[in-house]
């Protein structure tokens, strides 16, 4: 009984199938066009014969009656003929001109889909399909700049991670081949490369988090002020270390900034630790804290090598340095900056960049809201 049930269930399914293969044509939108424009021929020239009767019988001689209905038959069946044949030309431009754009963006989404992120479609003239083409070029631009960063990005890692592995291979190499000795100097150095790359894989792994948006930010007033002294007290043995001066410009009253203050602490660090790497010893790093009633600011200036007008639009940009050399070697790995704008966006605020040029110091600036910017606007 079972059997049958499962028999009768597939020829059940065939038989639909073969109904909706014989029905096949009707879900052609080409098709369904020709069918409405018939249809209104149709009944255009049933309402004008049922009329065209009515009318006669009421208004026409019973004696000219035949000869006038003869008359009008003749006439409506030539303007049927016409009707239907412009009907059916018409519905096939139309037809065409709606088709041809969506054949090419079925074929181009195909293509995109198989790795061809270049792929393109033409902009047809109907405001409608001009506005969905639009719309898939722009997704695929989008796609093929997501793809581009992909690669890079790969390129990058593997670029950053051969220079420490490099070195530490060569240590090994050293060693087994007894051209090395074993002593801490050349463990230490080993260790060094490996704090590199340690280095490294934590930011990447904090780049992804951050760009995910995974990263918790906790939005609060605080004074901006005390954080700015709070940070510039815990480097001050960094800063006398390197023979560099530090001076903070705020005013006297407290800032009420309203962001995450720990992750405002963690780009400050990023952005006056740059500042320390980047200034020669005996040179000067000016905090600037000011506030307007949307805004407050913070501004790291040093005196330090500064930056070639040419890089600043790329010092936001993952892997980006200005020379790759010598931040590698004080161990920088050209992410800081990327996180720490996310970091700085994801609290409705940014960062920018100014120098006047190579040897003329540079300006981080950071902004953030004003405490009284997110209190007013809910209220
Ligand atoms: P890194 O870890 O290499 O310092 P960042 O993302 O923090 O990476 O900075 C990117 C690049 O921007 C640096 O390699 C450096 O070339 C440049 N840069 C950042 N801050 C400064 C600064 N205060 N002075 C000069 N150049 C800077």
């Amino acid at each position: 009984m079972f059997r049958s049930f499962r028999r009768c269930e597939a020829s059940g399914t065939n038989s639909s199938m073969r109904r909706s293969d014989r029905m096949g044509w009707w879900r052609q939108l080409r098709w369904r066009i020709i069918a409405a424009q018939m249809l209104v021929v149709l009944v255009g020239v049933v309402t004008l014969i049922a009329t065209a009767d009515a009318l006669a019988a009421r208004t026409v001689d019973p004696e000219f009656l035949p000869v006038f209905e003869s008359a009008v038959t003749q006439a409506l069946v030539v303007a049927a003929l016409a009707a239907a044949l412009v009907g059916l030309g018409a519905s096939m431009v139309l037809a065409r001109e709606i088709l041809r754009p969506l054949r090419q963006l079925a074929v181009s989404s195909q293509r995109i889909a198989d790795g061809h992120y270049d792929e393109r479609i033409a902009i047809p003239l109907s405001d409608e399909l001009r506005d969905v083409a639009q719309s898939f070029n722009q997704m695929a631009e989008a796609l093929a700049q997501v793809e581009q960063q992909r690669i890079t990005l790969i390129g990058n890692v593997a670029h950053e991670l051969r220079t420490p592995l490099a070195g530490l291979e060569g240590y090994l190499e050293g060693m087994l081949d007894g051209v090395l000795p074993g002593d801490p100097e050349t463990i230490s150095a080993m260790q060094h490369e490996v704090r590199r790359l340690r280095r490294l894989v934590d930011d990447l792994q904090h780049l992804s988090r951050v760009e995910a948006g995974q990263v918790t930010i906790q939005l609060q007033v605080f004074d901006i002020v005390a954080l700015v002294e709070r940070i510039v007290a815990q480097l001050r043995p960094q800063l006398i270390e390197q023979s560099l001066n530090i001076i903070v410009e705020a005013p006297d009253e407290r800032i009420p900034a309203y962001a995450d203050p720990d992750r405002t602490a963690q780009v400050l660090v990023n952005l006056i630790g740059n500042a320390i790497r980047y200034t020669p010893e005996d040179g000067c790093i000016t905090l600037r804290v000011r506030s307007d009633t949307t805004h407050v600011q913070v501004a790291v200036e040093d005196t330090g090598i500064g930056i070639p007008a040419e890089a600043l639009p790329y010092l936001f940009e993952r892997f980006y340095r200005v020379d790759p050399s010598r931040s590698r070697a004080s161990g920088g790995s050209g992410i800081g900056l990327t996180i720490a704008r996310h970091l700085a966006r994801a609290m409705g605020g940014d960062i920018t960049a100014f120098s006047a040029g190579i040897g003329k110091g540079s300006v981080f600036t950071l902004t953030l809201p004003h405490s009284a910017r997110p209190t007013t606007s809910t209220r």
